[in-house]
């Protein structure tokens, strides 16, 4: 084996968005030693792209909302198939950890009586998201990398991690590379965290930034961890459509919060059209009151434009196939109606929704205060992800624990906006204390050098190929694919279609070949992010294709309807000794009788 430079931690986290600086600060705080991996610049993550807010039960807006409420609407949200105990974690420890932010310095938008202010989102029955206008992301990671910097983590920036390395079963370390220049790494850790965000590059039209390949996913299925509830994924139904050079880029759910209305051609609101029965006695069945619940009054239930995103997102897809799209291919999405009702509207659009003002005025010379938006669903957010411990966040490989989007269990079928965030920052506290216990319980492992000598031939190996394919090519066909197969709405013959496309675009990306060497060559960070997106689109596709049934994000043509007993079913997909993918159905953990009553009381 070459001689790597290598380096040691108690805790490894990989990924540096809020998830991985929350896990990075508490195992810190524990007293262990902690490396943080990431792909682009520290503060880049994701996470900072984060709009409209972090759903807490702090009842600062609304004192009838707490836990229990919190609990049965993100149950609701996700159809049941949520792992209830990380939804009942969830629920509990989310205000805790907003006020944590707070004392940490973050800059919430306040009460007039100066507390955290809360705002309206879909299927959130109170306004419950923290906010800090529509940058809130921004403002979370900043309040985490200043206290993160302060506890001595050791950041390594732009380094990709390739593959995890096991001694026997357990985790003991992940192999890596710089981006810049290219050098192989080494990194030995007693436990591991991954943090690594979401999967949307896998698709053509997404809201998510080049980071989000899947490869927590991948790194962890390949490690030998499991992967559940990979078939949903959640189109998020504001996506920009116009100009194509903005295709995908997200409309925060906070425009519709703040009372933007969703609009055909015919200029008729059609989300009165479809009332979906569990949200019936929840939802406004007039304009009038859906505006007084935008506007605080307690008594007036919520807008059908703040139904659940799964909901909302297939209301669009049928008015844009039935012809009454708008003349872009979306529909349009009107807050410069509030004028109509407030005095002072563009100035209240311009302070609740800044970010939103300029995206559309810089970039499809759109006025919001005056005119509608144009939007469609976009590829947002995998519910599905490494299989964890909901207390621990440990996976079922020794010394591998996950937070973050990279993990799953607490969103079910579906998420609620705003319960990212707050999954961040309760479970990335969790991952990070649990993997710090797990470190001083174990001494770092052995590490097999065939291992990285693998690692580092097949990554090497397009750099051999004269003539071989195009990467990009390859990415850009796998995109295509997964958008018209395995996309809002799915069959049966397409997505067996999708599967035998995936086996051809496997064979196609081992011919794949780069020009020029190691150093600053994107070419070749493409080549080895389309193994991870190979992955994950398969895992996807297997997992719909095994869930027969309509439920949240997933919706099949030839099975429109829920079935009771896929309800009682997670899908469950690992690796096979002989590297075949294998999906099963596995019972969900019995619901005890407290958590019941609850859902039963919240109905
Ligand atoms: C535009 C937009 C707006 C959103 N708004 C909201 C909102 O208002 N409220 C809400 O709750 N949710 C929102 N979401 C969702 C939410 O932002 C994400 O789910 C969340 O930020 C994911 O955080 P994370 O810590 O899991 O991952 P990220 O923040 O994406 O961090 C992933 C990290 O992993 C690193 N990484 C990835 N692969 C590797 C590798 N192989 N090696 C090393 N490092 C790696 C990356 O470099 C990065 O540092 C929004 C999403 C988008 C796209």
């Amino acid at each position: 084996m070459a001689d790597y430079e290598t380096h040691e931690h108690d805790v490894l986290v990989i990924g540096a968005g809020g998830a991985g600086l929350r896990a990075a600060i508490e195992a810190s705080a524990a007293g262990v030693s902690v490396g943080l991996v990431c792909k682009s610049l520290l503060g880049k993550a994701h996470t900072v792209m984060a709009e409209g807010g972090i759903a807490a039960a702090l009842a600062n807006v609304d004192d009838r909302d707490n836990w229990k409420v919190h609990f049965a609407d993100t149950m609701r949200g996700g159809q049941y198939v949520n792992q209830w105990r990380m939804a009942e974690l969830h629920a509990k420890e989310a205000p805790e950890r907003v006020r944590e932010l707070e004392a940490w310095g973050a800059v919430f938008d306040r009460t007039k009586d100066g507390r955290i202010l809360q705002r309206n989102f879909g299927g959130h029955k109170y306004p419950r998201l923290a906010h800090v206008g529509d940058r809130t992301g921004l403002e979370m990671i900043r309040t985490l990398q200043d206290h993160g910097v302060h506890q001595g983590i050791d950041v390594y920036m732009e380094h990709t991690i390739l593959s995890l390395l096991k001694d026997d079963n357990r985790v003991v370390g992940a192999f890596g590379y710089e981006r810049e220049r290219g050098r192989f790494k080494i990194f030995r850790a007693k436990a591991i965290v991954l943090a690594t965000g979401g999967i949307g590059r896998a698709y053509k039209i997404t809201s998510n930034s080049w980071e989000y390949t899947g490869d927590g996913h991948s790194l962890a299925y390949e490690a030998g961890a499991e992967l559940i509830d990979m078939e949903f994924v959640q189109f998020h139904p504001t996506g920009m459509v116009w100009p194509p050079s903005v295709m995908g880029i997200l409309v925060t759910e906070g425009v519709r919060g703040e009372g933007g209305i969703l609009t055909n051609k015919e200029g008729r609101r059609f989300m009165f059209d479809e009332i979906p029965e569990n949200y019936k006695t929840q939802t406004a069945d007039n304009e009038e009151e859906g505006w007084r619940y935008c506007q605080g009054d307690k008594n007036a239930r919520r807008p059908p434009e703040l139904l659940t995103r799964d909901h909302v997102s297939r209301c669009i897809v049928r008015e844009i196939k039935e012809g009454r799209g708008s003349s872009h291919g979306g529909v349009y999405l009107d807050i410069a109606w509030i004028k109509q009702r407030l005095p002072n509207a563009a100035e209240y659009i311009k302070r609740k929704l800044p970010s939103m003002y300029h995206q559309f005025k810089q970039l499809a010379d759109i006025d919001i205060t005056e005119q509608a938006m144009e939007v469609g669903p976009t590829t947002h957010y995998i519910m599905g992800g490494i299989h964890v411990d909901p207390d621990t966040q440990m996976s079922r490989v020794p010394g591998l624990f996950a937070a973050g989007e990279c993990a799953a269990g607490i969103n079910g079928a579906n998420r609620l906006g705003g319960n990212s965030l707050s999954d961040l920052l309760v479970f990335g506290k969790r991952a990070g204390e649990f993997a710090a216990k797990f470190a001083k319980e174990n001494s770092l492992g052995k590490m097999g050098n065939d291992k990285i000598d693998i690692v580092a031939r097949e990554a090497l190996a397009p750099f051999e190929r004269s003539d071989g394919e195009n990467p990009y090519q390859v990415q850009g066909d796998l995109q295509e694919m997964m958008q018209d197969n395995v996309g809002i709405v799915r069959t049966e013959d397409e997505m067996r279609m999708a599967l035998a496309k995936i086996d051809n675009l496997k064979a196609r990306a081992e011919r794949v070949a780069v020009a020029g060497n190691r150093e600053y060559n994107p070419g070749w960070h493409t080549v080895l992010d389309l193994k991870n997106l190979l992955t994950v689109s398969e895992a996807i596709t297997r997992a719909a294709l095994k869930r027969k049934e309509s439920r949240g994000a997933q919706f099949r043509e030839d099975y429109p309807d829920k079935d009771d007993a896929l309800g009682k079913v997670n899908t469950i997909m690992r690796r096979e000794d002989g590297g075949s993918m294998e999906v099963r159905l596995e019972p969900l953990p019995e619901m005890p009788d407290y958590l019941k009553r609850i859902i039963e009381e919240n109905k």
